[in-house]
């Protein structure tokens, strides 16, 4: 997994001791995913409980960082988003194990994606070493 070379770095989202550790594994390069140790759900975003059943046994649990565009917009205007990155393509990704995730597509051609698109998670690093933000790409 490499780094796109547009819009670095990004802005740094608030970070609290609940979601550290997923930050930080974006840093490193993983995407974590977290599985509640009673029920089996695997869920995202990141939390100290299960979103299901409420149970606070949940574990850490890397992703494969592969899935399928769930659906997706393009905008051509973004306030205070580079020009060279535009249009910026957001998208809900389904991770191979099931989570869904808001995120954006990069090192894409806006008008050439398509609903189910194959992806892979890239990580965009931030101005705090311990952050970097977990974006996806077509792999087809
Ligand atoms: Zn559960």
């Amino acid at each position: 997994m490499t780094v796109p070379e547009q819009w670095e770095p990004r802005e740094t989202p608030e970070v609290d001791p609940e979601t550290a550790p997923f930050w930080r594994a974006a840093a490193d390069g993983t995407l974590l995913l977290y599985e509640c140790d009673d029920c089996g759900l695997v869920f995202y975003y990141p939390r100290a409980f299960c979103p299901d059943d409420f149970s606070p046994n949940v574990s850490p649990k890397p992703a494969t960082g592969t899935g399928r565009v769930y659906t997706y917009a393009t905008t051509d205007v973004v306030s205070e988003w580079p020009s060279d990155d535009l249009p910026m393509v957001s998208a809900i990704v389904e991770l191979d194990e099931g989570p869904r995730m808001l995120t954006t597509l990069v090192d894409c051609d806006a008008d050439s994606i398509a609903i189910d698109d194959r992806v892979e998670v890239v990580f965009v690093p931030t101005d705090d070493e311990d952050v970097a933000i977990p974006v996806f790409r077509p792999t087809d």
